[in-house]
């Protein structure tokens, strides 16, 4: 299997807390996994280490983000360095341009991104959303033949099908450590994954969710996946 996942996120563990599962069991077929991080995370809390400046986190961030890929295997991580908490302040035609630029030096089949409330509502992850889409659907981008949102364990396909779901439990251990190595988020990780010394008794616990958005130019196709490789060629 030689295919490509490319992953456009905001911060630094947005990957490891919606896919990281995903990104795993793509590197254990062979598949090359690529990461492109808008930010370095610089305006985020720094949990039980500390006070720091935004300089000195979004360094400690970088590496934390390295510690959590090499768990996952992460082929590729690219950062934009863009400010943390203002993407949605930037032009999306500026954003979509450096996220084509991204797909086409690693030309990726498949792309996986924010939904459409990016997850948690941040605005920056909703710019991401927008830029990622805008990028792929302007046809600048002719490696991708699926996009899918990384959706909402509870998340319905416009089909009304479920999802294309990884059971998380399968790779709990792994997810627990890729998560840990996010130490300055420790605080917010735990107030969605619990202690993580045992599978979370929510939905985060269950399912990473995937909702094929867009295949081949066709909007919302109807189909149903078992992989997210499922008839890329
Ligand atoms: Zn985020």
């Amino acid at each position: 299997m030689n295919h490509t996942v490319g992953f456009i996120y905001a911060h630094p563990d947005d990957e490891t807390f919606g896919c990281a599962c995903l990104i795993r069991e793509v590197a254990d077929q062979g598949g090359k996994t690529v990461l492109l991080c808008a930010t370095r995370g610089d305006a985020g809390k720094t949990g039980r280490l500390g006070p720091m400046s935004k300089s000195e986190l979004a360094a400690r961030r970088e590496v934390e983000l390295q510690k959590a890929g090499d768990i996952m295997g992460l082929s590729v991580i690219e950062h934009l360095g863009l400010p943390d908490g203002q993407l949605a302040s930037y032009d999306r035609a500026f954003l979509a341009d450096q996220i084509v630029s991204f797909i086409n030096k690693h030309n990726p089949s498949v792309i996986v991104t924010f939904p459409e409330d990016g997850m948690s509502g941040h605005k920056d992850h909703i710019a991401i959303h927008h830029a990622t889409n805008e990028a792929v659907f302007s046809g600048r981008c002719p490696s991708v033949q699926k996009l899918y949102y990384n959706a909402p364990f509870s998340a319905r396909a416009s089909n009304g099908k479920p999802p294309l779901q990884i059971e998380v439990s399968k790779h709990w251990p792994m997810k627990a450590k890729a998560l840990l190595a996010h130490e300055s988020q420790i605080l917010s990780i735990e107030r969605v994954f619990g202690d993580l010394k045992t599978i979370p008794n929510n939905g985060f616990g269950q399912y990473e969710s995937f909702v094929l958005v867009w295949e081949k130019g066709v909007h919302h196709p109807e189909r149903e996946d078992r992989s997210i490789f499922d008839r890329v060629e």
